[in-house]
């Protein structure tokens, strides 16, 4: 942790609390990794922090940072090199997220349905088998795929949640379905919580293919123009936190895409999720990222160094106590937070699949924890809006709630998936 110039009281009142890196002093980053973090630090503290509260409060899309992320290039991070894109691997990309998620978390956690779309398509199905024929077929539809983002800067979402959270949890197969027509598919179905409604050029969709006995291996992951017939968004978006993801819900009636809309063959998103777990844990930065804003937050108000918050509280004891349990919070969070990204990898042994779980139930929870105790800790004029701290808390109420992995489906599964092995009945 960090970082002020002198640490006893009364000691130099020039001393600054410098926010330290989302990853923690000293830990080994690439200069690649270093240069993406640096430049996500500028954008977030320069450009994205001033303009969340205004996103939050209006519950709109946050388009001038899609600008910012646009303009640097950001958009094509996990776009392989040889697409054109950045080429940022797994881990790469995890810690840009989180360092996005201290800034605006909402920007984060759309960024992260957008770049979901390249990295499941790119270095993840990489690690798949396919036969030589999905092989290269799936090189052809992305290359397209990769081409709009990289040389149109199109952005895309990823709605797989359904009114029934059977499917989203991965325990049915999708309710919206795609029949086989001449030259493509044609969608039918609803998807709730589709975050960038109305902002994204594409939608990941989520579906099954509608034949006789549909099941969880029949799931089609379809790329879904904005402008195509049949689709609309409807629903108020107006939410308790999260406000800037404009979540709303779209249906699809009758929707047609050609054959090349498949982001990747049929059969291979089921591989996906079941042979790549951690492609679930990506919405878990974002959650980091709020952690370590909440903290930060406590530190420079006791200071008395937040703008306009000149109250010096450093002094009591109790807030003393208040600011170690956060801390002691916060390493054990960054810990397992870095661990499971450092596990990820196709086939991953059965330990880090269930620390996976365990990470994401953590980072979720301690988020949320984190920001409830630094608001008591900062007290009341501390959740006034403007100041950043009580929409932290509304957004960090959100992590548990994003599925495939909840707090409550991470601990079924991490209850079951120890006792029980896979196939093994639970009678
Ligand atoms: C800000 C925000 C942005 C979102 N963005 C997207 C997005 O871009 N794309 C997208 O697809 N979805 C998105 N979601 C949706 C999210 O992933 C969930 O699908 C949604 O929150 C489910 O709401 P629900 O009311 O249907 O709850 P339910 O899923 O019905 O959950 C209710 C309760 O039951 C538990 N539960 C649900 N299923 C199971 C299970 N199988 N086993 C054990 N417990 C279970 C849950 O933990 C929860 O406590 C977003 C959600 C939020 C809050």
């Amino acid at each position: 942790m960090s970082p002020r110039a002198s640490s006893s009281p009364g000691e130099s009142e020039s001393s600054r609390y410098v926010p330290p890196s989302i990853v923690g002093e000293g830990y080994p980053l690439s200069d690649r990794q270093r240069g993406l973090l640096a430049l996500v630090a500028r954008l977030g503290r320069e450009r994205f922090a001033p303009r969340a509260t205004r996103y939050d409060r209006e519950a709109s899309f946050p388009f001038e940072n899609y600008d910012d992320l646009r303009e640097s290039g950001l958009l094509g991070i996990c776009v392989p090199e040889r697409y054109g894109g950045l080429g940022a691997d797994y881990i790469t990309y995890a810690l840009v997220a989180a360092e996005m998620g201290r800034h605006c978390a909402a920007t984060a956690l759309t960024f992260n349905m957008h770049v979901c779309t390249t990295l499941w398509t790119g270095t993840l199905a990489d690690d798949l088998d396919m036969t030589a024929e999905q092989r290269d077929e799936h090189e052809r539809h992305r290359r397209l795929h990769f081409e709009r983002i990289v040389k149109h800067s199109k952005i895309y979402a990823q709605p797989f949640s359904e009114a029934n959270p059977a499917a989203a949890s991965g325990k049915a197969p999708f309710g919206a379905l795609a029949r086989k027509a001449e030259g493509g598919w044609i969608l039918n179905g609803e998807k709730i919580f589709a975050s960038l409604a109305g902002a994204a050029d594409y939608y990941g969709v989520l579906c099954t293919e509608d034949k006789p006995d549909r099941s969880l291996r029949d799931t089609l992951y379809l790329a879904v123009p904005a402008e195509v017939p049949g689709l609309t968004i409807t629903g108020e978006w107006d939410p308790l936190g999260m406000r800037g993801t404009v979540s709303r819900t779209l249906l699809l009636q009758d929707v047609f895409v050609p054959h090349e809309a498949q982001l990747m063959p049929r059969g291979i998103y089921y591989q996906a999720a079941t042979r790549w777990p951690h492609m679930f844990f990506t919405l878990a930065p974002t959650y980091m990222g709020i952690a370590q804003a909440a903290y930060d937050f406590t530190v420079q108000y006791l200071l008395g160094e937040v703008p306009g918050m000149p109250l010096k509280r450093r002094d009591s004891p109790t807030k003393q106590i208040a600011v170690a349990e956060m801390c002691i919070k916060l390493e054990q969070t960054r810990a397992l937070f870095l661990r499971a990204l450092a596990d990820a990898r196709v086939d991953p042994p059965k330990a880090a699949r269930l620390r996976a779980y365990a990470a994401q139930y953590t980072v979720m929870e301690n988020a949320n924890e984190i920001c409830r105790l630094a608001i008591r800790t900062c007290g009341g004029r501390s959740i006034l809006k403007p100041l950043p701290l009580e929409r932290l808390y509304r957004d960090s109420r959100c992590g548990s709630l994003m599925l495939p992995w909840t707090a409550e489906v991470c601990l079924e599964r991490l209850g079951r998936e120890t006792l029980y092995e896979p196939g093994e009945s639970e009678a």
